[in-house]
């Protein structure tokens, strides 16, 4: 452990109003630990420079996968555990549930929460791309106001994002619209597990008559954020299910992403990947 223990700072709020009168009273002094898998990891390099946290151990408020009309809600203490096990999950929001099997190995899946996959901003983040798919929105929360936005557009550059310093991400909300829909999700990385992805990438189609009447499209790990594939879905829709499809939508996807070279691959590669990816959902989609 490189980090000098003695120097944080862990506050046990009992409930959600007690966080959020925390966070209200000093914004930005204290920040959230939820499964602590991203900030574990940086603690134990020490490089972990924020040093006053409080654990969301009871906030249980936050807990809880709730079925309600054409929706779901996803507390957003919901570890990748809990995801995999949910049958409406499972059966509703197979690229979810992907994402979550593709997380890490069965300990950080037991531990990591869906809120600090968000929270945490990673562009190479696993369950993003699923969330873009299905149309999420996500609740935010703080003392003086409690309010859903879309999660399309909540990061807005690398690490970035649209949360003030008192509020809390509560929960995830996902459409039920999604069932007819033909779906894909596919990580690629060094390795089958505990790899970080080189490319993700998550679709869905409603088909008719041969046709793509709509699609969705997003990726990550091949921009600063995760994204959704707009321009290539604009081409795609209407579009019949055939190769001169696939070329068109390849070289849109080539406009579109801007991958780059890093420790874990180069921009080449990824961008071969996410239009072979393309391809793969295709395929499928041709079945
Ligand atoms: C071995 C290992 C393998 C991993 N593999 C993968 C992988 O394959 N794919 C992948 O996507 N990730 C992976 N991760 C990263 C990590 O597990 C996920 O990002 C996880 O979802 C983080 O959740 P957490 O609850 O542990 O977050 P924490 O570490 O507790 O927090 C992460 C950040 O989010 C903030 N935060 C957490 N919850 C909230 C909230 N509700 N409101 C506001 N802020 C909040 C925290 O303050 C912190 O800044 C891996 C991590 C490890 C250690």
């Amino acid at each position: 452990m490189r980090a000098c223990i003695p120097s944080y700072d862990l506050r046990v709020p009992g409930s959600l109003s007690e966080a959020l009168a925390l966070l209200g009273r000093e914004p930005g002094t204290w920040q959230p630990f939820a499964g602590g898998t991203d900030l574990m990891v940086l603690l134990e390099a020490g490089k972990l420079g924020h040093k006053k946290f409080f654990s969301m151990a009871k906030l249980d408020d936050l807990r809880g996968i709730v079925v309600a009309g054409d929706s779901v809600t996803i507390g957003a203490l919901t570890t990748y555990s809990e995801i995999q096990k949910h049958p409406l999950l499972q059966a509703e929001f197979p690229l979810l549930c992907a994402a979550a099997r593709e997380t890490g190995s069965i300990a950080t899946q037991n531990r990591g929460t869906l809120g600090g996959n968000i929270i945490n901003a990673s562009p190479a983040a696993d369950s993003p791309p699923a969330l873009l798919v299905y149309d999420a929105e996500i609740e935010l929360i703080s003392e003086r106001r409690v309010h859903w936005v879309p999660y399309h557009g909540f990061h807005t550059g690398y690490k970035k994002m649209q949360i003030a310093p008192e509020e809390l991400l509560r929960a995830v909300r996902l459409p039920c619209r999604f069932k007819p829909w033909r779906q894909y999700y596919r990580k690629v990385g060094t390795r089958k597990a505990q790899a970080i992805s080189k490319v993700c990438f998550a679709g869905a189609a409603l088909l008719e008559n041969g046709a793509i009447r709509d699609v969705r499209i997003a990726l990550g790990s091949v921009a600063p954020i995760v994204l959704r594939a707009a321009k290539t879905e604009d081409a795609l829709r209407g579009a019949a299910i055939a190769a001169a499809t696939t070329a068109t939508a390849r070289e849109m996807l080539a406009r579109e992403i801007a991958p780059i070279d890093d420790i874990r691959s180069t921009a080449r590669y990824r961008l071969r990947v996410a239009q072979n990816l393309l391809a793969e959902f295709f395929a499928g989609l041709a079945k």
